[in-house]
């Protein structure tokens, strides 16, 4: 029984569900590449339902972002209501986010863990031990929330007076399927007391990769870690607050004389673990615990958010890793001074893909398919790409090759020149256009320069809420230019929707700084995977980032938008074998073939 939702299948729909049900009823993993608007998420959820049922597995949905739960929930009670079905399922979030006692959930990071564990265990969270009387009888109300997503169940959980997460977790133990974030899997630090929270197995699961294209980058960061001369300081006057006599002038001392010996003339240098001095490396267990019993005596008695203390803990602890695949980097900027320690490769995506009995990894931008095989070392597995599921004719795609953002070429004669593009472009499209940089750098130096009006602009500093405020005030607009950049929350996991953007500039090429960290990283993938470092480590995660920005704009079979990708660089093959889904046109005429476009698009919509 094909279990889908909805009546009708969109273009290429069936063959990506027969696709993916060939694939995992066999056990193998499946790579599907297809552009937005296919129904991806309909269709993996579809097939890999229908196989779970009838071989008695599990399914594990994990996506990057929490926002990007809501369409695995819609698609399983869509599927839940026609056919009659019960399917449980669980919308898993970090603890903090469904934390109910107030008096902890405001606190940051591993500061917060620390603390609900502490409380846990001297019986002191009266949130716990409310759920706790309740001995696995959970209101029926809860269990019906948790259907609608945790912001519903937290909310049924703090009228109830009980913890949010621990509920969660247990709908989670009886759960066919599992909505998570790629860290629940993918961070070591979690991934263990998550599955032994949940009483779930990878082993044997079919696991879906939302949005695939993140994993290696974002599996990297989660195993990457860093502190600074400026966070020590922090510590010690955390640690002087409390009247702690515990002296952590040493380990300023030493990474300043590290950065003496190693920065003389230059910015960024590679260190060994051996170049932290010999007491700290010997004593790393003492001193880590230490400093997470003072960074938890600080939150606790000064109710601050946030320690750096056990920032420093954790540090320390992951400075003693081995392997080929962590660099270690000192660097200055200004007086301040940054240690890291850098994962290059995320090893452990290995070990969980090959745990699991097959996964299904899909996104728009999977492109090579053989890349992705070879960076998730699944070289059996299936790998498809399909075609896009709406008119050619509805969109146009234009390269201005007179423009480029190569670190050696900016200059303030170039963001004039991108600016004044940038303007014409959007003289010449009847609605919103968003332009995307490589940069914030690059955003603000050529923003000065722009003459339209009404824009609403990303910046730097701007968390989840203030981003949220400018995406509100730009969707009532009609005629304005959102400014953003590549591999941000406004150009990836995001939708604008009933056409709200008629034309997207991609400014440059999103390539990583020249870093030291960069060229380790090319080195290491260069050894890896048979001197490709460049091409896998460098240009496609930056052609990724552009094509996923360009990808914004046509969202349904009506909408119709242009797309500019501004820099001379998108014609070399390695980047314009990726742009795809309508002809290219390069010719400098290009502005004037854009009015052409918008005055054949309004005659298409014009009532007869
Ligand atoms: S037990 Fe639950 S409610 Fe209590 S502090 Fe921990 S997460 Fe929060």
């Amino acid at each position: 029984m094909e279990l889908f939702r909805f009546e009708k299948l969109r273009p290429y729909q069936s063959q990506i569900i027969n696709d993916i049900r060939t694939a995992i009823s066999s056990g193998r993993s499946i790579i599907v590449s297809a552009p937005t608007g296919v129904g991806k998420t309909d269709a993996a959820l579809s097939a890999a339902l229908s196989v779970a049922l009838e071989s008695n597995r599990d399914i594990f949905f994990l996506t990057p972002k929490i926002s990007q739960h809501k369409i695995a929930i819609d698609v399983l009670r869509g599927i839940n209501q026609k056919f009659g079905l019960d399917v449980k399922f669980s919308d898993i979030v970090g603890k903090r986010n469904l934390c109910t006692n107030p008096d902890t959930n405001g606190i940051e990071s591993e500061s917060f863990y620390k603390e609900c564990e502490k409380l846990v265990k001297n019986g002191k969270c009266p949130y716990y031990s409310a759920f706790k009387n309740l001995s696995g009888e959970l209101p029926e109300e809860i269990i019906e929330a948790s259907n609608r997503g945790h912001n519903a169940l937290f909310d049924r959980c703090f009228k109830y007076g009980i913890c949010a997460y621990e509920a969660n977790a247990q709908i989670a133990k009886y759960s066919k399927v599992v909505i998570a974030d790629y860290a629940h899997v993918l961070n070591p630090s979690i991934y263990n007391s998550f599955i032994r929270k949940i009483a779930h197995k990878l082993e044997g699961s079919i696991v879906i990769w939302d949005e695939a294209h993140n994993i290696i980058d974002l599996a990297s960061r989660y195993s990457s870690t860093a502190i600074s001369t400026s966070a020590i300081q922090n510590a010690e006057k955390e640690l002087s607050k409390i009247g702690s006599n515990v002296d952590l002038g040493y380990l300023r001392f030493a990474i300043e004389k590290l950065a003496k010996s190693k920065l003389a003339n230059i910015d960024e240098a590679f260190v060994e673990k051996e170049d932290m001095p010999l007491e700290i490396r010997e004593n790393t267990g003492e001193i880590e615990k230490v400093l997470m019993e003072k960074g938890l005596e600080y939150i606790e008695k000064t109710k601050a958010k946030h320690t750096s203390l056990m920032h420093i803990a954790k540090f320390l602890e992951l400075w003693g890793y081995s392997g080929e695949s962590f660099v270690r980097i000192i660097s200055k900027s200004g007086k301040r001074i940054v240690l890291s320690m850098v994962s290059l490769y995320p090893e452990n995506i290995v070990k969980v893909f090959n745990e699991a009995h097959a996964n299904i990894f899909m996104s728009a931008t999977l492109n090579p398919l053989s890349m992705y095989k070879e960076l998730f070392n699944l070289t059996d597995a299936d790998a498809k790409q399909y075609g896009a599921p709406f008119p050619k004719s509805n969109k146009a795609i234009f390269i201005d090759g007179s423009i480029t953002t190569k670190y050696e070429s900016r200059s303030i004669l170039e963001y004039k020149k991108i600016a004044q593009r940038i303007s014409e472009i959007k003289a010449s499209i009847p609605g919103n256009i968003a332009v995307f940089f490589p940069s914030f750098d690059v955003l603000n130096s050529t923003m000065r320069y722009l003459s339209n009006a009404s824009v609403f602009v990303q910046r730097r500093s701007m968390g989840s809420i203030e981003t949220e405020r400018v995406l509100e005030d730009f969707r009532k607009s009609s005629d304005s230019m959102l400014l953003g950049v590549m591999g941000g929350s406004l150009s990836e996991g995001i939708d604008y929707p009933g056409n709200l953007l008629k034309g997207i500039v991609i400014v440059g090429v999103p390539l990583s700084k020249p870093s030291l960290e960069t060229r380790a990283r090319i080195n290491y993938y260069d050894k890896r995977f048979n001197g490709k470092g460049l091409e896998y480590a460098y240009i496609a995660p930056a052609v990724v980032k552009g094509i996923q920005a360009a990808g914004r704009a046509i969202r349904s079979e009506t909408d119709k938008a242009v797309i500019v990708f501004m820099d001379k660089r998108y014609k070399w093959r390695a980047y314009y074998n990726t742009i795809q889904g309508a002809d290219v046109y390069s010719g400098d005429d290009y502005i004037s073939k854009i009015r052409e476009f918008w005055s054949r698009a309004q005659i298409s919509v014009m009532p007869k």
